[in-house]
């Protein structure tokens, strides 16, 4: 039978999740597929709970993550922590929630900034969202001394940093100041996506070995990255990220690794119009 499992969210539009799901099905010669569902803003435990009677599972995207831990009968551990899951998995005996954001994250670092050590220095984490908060608990577990977590909405920041006493919640008007001794800056906002707007960030205030992250992927080189990379910054891009939390969403999914043979970065790339840059 069919396997059959796909990605949730509002806007689902802009999502390459199906692209590279798609690549390694056929490359694996799998009887699978992998759709694309637009669930409604106040639709989406209903939307859940119909696409649990007919798919494996699903990915959830902005902007469910946190109500998607809520619908879930039991979370694995970084999801819990995490308080927002990306994947959910329709069991027989109920909904499973997981959490591969912050793995994905730890993936792309590890490429494109493979001399980056984490437990070195400061972590600026710009949102406090679904993504922001897997990317928070993946950080404090992988040994980050201290995450300055800044919002917009300073609310949202401060319950995140309830989460840990390595995480501080700060105004997004405050990010010359976390900048100064920072390592990483993350950019986990949806400021980016589409190229509609970018985040006007002081980035003369980073050290010059400071890297910066932007987990939206559309488009790939967004305002953020090419304002750092014209800073000479390392940066780290969303397409890294997300092929690094689809690789154990497949597996999750299909009950096999994905093929290693498949180039999916290339293929993505093609689709977004884009060559590599030199990190
Ligand atoms: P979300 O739960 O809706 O959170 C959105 C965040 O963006 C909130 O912190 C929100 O601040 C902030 N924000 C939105 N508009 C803003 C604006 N105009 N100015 C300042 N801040 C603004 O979304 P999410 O699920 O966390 O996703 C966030 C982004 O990460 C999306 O672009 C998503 O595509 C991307 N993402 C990428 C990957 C990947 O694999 N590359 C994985 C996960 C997520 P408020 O709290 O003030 O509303």
């Amino acid at each position: 039978m069919t396997i059959r499992a796909g990605v949730v969210g509002n806007p689902v539009a802009h999502t390459m999740s199906p692209m590279i799901h798609a690549a390694w099905i056929e490359a694996a010669g799998l009887d699978a597929d992998y759709g694309k569902f637009l669930l409604p803003l106040d639709g989406f435990r209903a939307g859940i709970q119909d696409l649990a009677k007919q798919l494996r599972g699903v990915n959830v995207t902005i902007p469910f993550k946190e109500q998607a831990l809520g619908v879930a009968d039991w979370a694995e551990p970084l999801a819990a922590a995490s308080g927002a899951a990306n994947l959910l998995l329709f069991n027989a005996d109920g909904i499973e929630a997981r959490n591969t954001d912050g793995l994905g994250m730890l993936v792309a670092l590890t490429e494109q900034a493979p001399k980056f050590e984490i437990a070195n220095q400061p972590v600026v984490l710009l949102g406090a969202g679904g993504a922001a908060r897997g990317a928070l608990a993946a950080l404090l577990q992988a040994g980050a001394p201290e995450v300055y977590i800044l919002n917009r909405t300073l609310e949202r920041a401060e319950t995140l940093a309830d989460m840990d006493k390595r995480a501080f919640a700060l105004p997004l008007g405050w990010a010359a100041e976390a900048f100064e001794e920072a390592g990483l800056v993350i950019n986990a906002t949806s400021v980016g996506l589409s190229g509609v707007d970018d985040l006007d960030l002081p980035l003369d205030a980073l050290p010059e070995s400071a890297v910066v992250m932007d987990m939206v992927y559309r488009p790939l080189q967004t305002g953020l990255l090419r304002a750092a990379r014209a800073r000479g910054l390392l940066c780290v891009d969303g397409l890294a990220m997300l092929i690094g939390q689809a690789v154990p969403s497949f597996e999750a999914f299909y009950g096999r690794p994905p093929p290693a043979q498949v180039d999916v970065r290339s293929i993505c790339l093609k689709a977004l119009g884009q060559t590599e840059t030199a990190p």
